[in-house]
């Protein structure tokens, strides 16, 4: 299918399984609540016998914890479900990423749902929350960044050093991801691991990164560089994890189209 047959819903197709962390995470922020608070019920007799206002402020302290949780979390549905962009959203992501993430991952856990299931479901929320900021950047400061597994494993070229060595055989998707960003005029390269990424994010400083990941990699990407705002899109396995991996080249291209202000050649 063409780039050009694509719709604003062909975009979407990445945020619509958002639903699965989010509750997962409200559930998770009611439960905490429930505990710590029965467990400030339980000690505060004793802190009241250390001393009156260590029991007032250590009260205080968790109710303005859980304040800001709450209302972070509040930011994340409206964001995620009116697609409005507030100001404070990116305050909104970033304590969902250091807080309600692991929560969730840890009682997801509990529940038999897989980490790998709530990492899809919070890349989904994290192409949500791009969308709702409803900007188009540059073309030539998006960075399309890529994992190394994309490359077949018969390829002896060493397309980490720069992929424009691809011969463009079409044994792998990086023959089209190539052909994309040249189209576009936007910058591309390949990853062997976090700390050649946030290497290749220092040297192209971009305003944008569209990022093809599995799920682990994604999430600890999209922590690394905030608060660079990343369209993320999960890599298929056909042959399994890390070997020959494959990825839908048309949501790049459509990305490309609807995020950046270059017109296309
Ligand atoms: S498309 Fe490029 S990277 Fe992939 S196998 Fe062919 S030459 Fe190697």
């Amino acid at each position: 299918m063409k780039a050009e047959n694509y719709s604003q819903t062909d975009f979407n197709i990445n945020t619509k399984g958002k639903g699965l962390v989010l509750v997962l995470a409200t559930v998770s922020l009611i439960i905490m609540m429930v505990l710590t608070t029965l467990l400030w019920w339980f000690i505060s007799p004793r802190l009241h016998e250390i001393s009156d206002v260590l029991a007032t402020l250590s009260l205080t302290a968790l109710r303005i914890f859980y304040l800001v949780l709450t209302m972070g979390m509040l930011l994340v549905y409206l964001t995620c479900y009116l697609g409005r962009n507030f100001l404070i959203a990116h305050f909104a992501v970033r304590s969902f990423i250091t807080v309600l993430f692991p929560i969730s991952v840890f009682f997801g856990k509990i529940v038999g749902i897989s980490e790998e299931r709530l990492r899809t479901s919070f890349v989904h929320v994290n192409n949500a929350f791009l969308q709702s900021i409803r900007k188009r950047y540059p073309a030539d400061r998006i960075l399309i960044l890529l994992p190394h597994c994309l490359q077949h494993t018969s390829c002896k070229i060493r397309i980490t050093i720069d992929i424009h060595l691809c011969a463009r055989c079409g044994r792998c998707d990086i023959s089209r991801l190539v052909d994309i960003a040249d189209k576009y005029h936007a910058k591309i390269a390949i990853a062997t691991g976090g700390t050649l990424a946030r290497r290749i994010v220092l040297k192209y400083r971009p305003k944008m990164i569209i990022a093809v990941a599995c799920q682990r990699d994604l999430v600890d990407g999209l922590r690394d560089v905030f608060p660079i705002p990343v369209y993320g899109v999960l890599n298929d396995r056909p042959e399994g994890p890390c070997i020959n991996t494959r990825v839908a080249t048309e949501k790049i291209e459509y990305a490309l189209q609807a995020l950046s202000i270059h017109e296309s050649t």
